[in-house]
């Protein structure tokens, strides 16, 4: 008898001691997070504050994570992962490392065409994805559309980052949902025809190489332009100075939008907390931080945030394709940049 309930304490003590954080009723929650910015901390502080759950972060880059969390495999410690573009939400899901959530909160919070249908992953936040042109080389009215960008008009004046990054595979995905696949390889070729030099660096390299008049015409998601918008920096001053922002189709189908997104995982072994999170990411407060750490738009509609650069840029109208269309439209995206010679 003796021995046997010293075995059970010895038992139980190598289970706590090998994995303190899985248990499933401590309030802890385990965030694999591709977001890092300060105003981060307050919102993480306040989901504590207000449900005595202890948040522990992995943050790393988008791939990164992806990258753990399928080595991980079932045994991850992840409870939610939030990373952004509805490529990447896609390629998530499609590796099964999502549990589907129903939640009334979130169904009412978040717009449908901003979620996925299942409930397998939710956005928070939403940006646009522009066209930034040089003043003194191009007329915005050259580029009033993602169509001009192919318009032999513009030929060597566009830069761009790879084809193959999740911004520009969503762009392509929604130009095959409006277009169909074969007119938007037409597109993207054209694209490449009209490249000023190969694509290299990120978005914030594209406008900045747009400033210094390597090129005419590059294409950014709006947080980049609005942090060189908030700078104080003066070669930023100067980037802005040289530069303004198109949102592209205004007359037509609207802005190209893509979200930061969250899900729960499939294993995730504090799943009730997971969903307490996402619900309280849906909340007014924790909806401004969210977006105005990276100087993005809020999900839920009636919120509203004091981001001068999000002012400058205004109200503009939104391609309301539903960000799922675009994750689904991600393979047959890659291979009409890969067919278009969109390296
Ligand atoms: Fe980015």
């Amino acid at each position: 008898m003796h021995s046997l309930i010293r075995f059970a304490a010895a038992a139980a003590l190598a289970a706590a001691t090998m994995s303190p954080s899985y248990a499933a009723d401590e309030p802890v929650l385990n965030l694999y997070s591709a977001r890092h910015y300060q105003t981060d901390e307050a919102l993480y502080d306040n989901f504590t504050k207000a449900t005595g759950i202890k948040i522990n972060r992995i943050e790393a880059s988008d791939e990164q994570l992806l990258e753990r969390l399928k080595s991980e495999g079932a045994n991850s410690p992840a409870d939610i992962l939030l990373i952004v573009d509805a490529a990447r939400l896609w390629q998530a899901q499609q590796l099964g490392l999502f549990q589907p959530v129903k939640s009334t909160v979130l169904d009412d919070r978040i717009p449908a065409k901003f979620r996925d249908p299942a409930g397998n992953w939710f956005g928070f936040s939403y940006r646009a994805r522009v066209i930034v042109y040089n003043k003194a080389a191009v007329n915005a009215s050259d580029v009033a559309t993602y169509e001009a960008l192919a318009d032999p008009k513009n030929k060597g004046k566009v830069c761009t980052r790879s084809g193959s990054h999740p911004y520009n595979l969503s762009l392509i995905g929604s130009e095959i949902a409006d277009l169909g696949e074969a007119k938007a390889e037409a597109w993207a070729k054209g694209v490449t025809a009209n490249m000023a030099r190969a694509p290299k660096g990120g978005d914030t390299d594209q406008i900045k190489a747009v400033a210094a008049g390597e090129c005419g015409i590059a294409l950014s998601n709006t947080y980049y332009y609005a942090r060189l918008l908030r700078s104080t920096q003066p070669a930023d001053r100067e980037v802005v100075a040289k530069t303004a922002v198109v949102f592209p189709d205004q007359a037509g189908k609207g802005t190209h939008v893509n979200i930061s997104g969250a899900g729960v995982m499939k294993n995730a072994p504090h799943r009730d907390n997971a969903v307490k999170f996402l619900e309280y990411l849906a909340g007014n407060d924790a909806q401004r931080y969210f977006a105005d750490g990276n100087n993005e738009w809020p999900i839920v509609a009636s919120v509203t945030v004091a981001n001068p650069a999000l002012d400058a840029f205004g109200k503009f109208k939104i391609d309301p394709l539903p960000i799922a269309t675009l994750g689904k439209n991600t393979t047959e995206a890659q291979r009409v940049a890969d067919r278009a010679g969109w390296k």
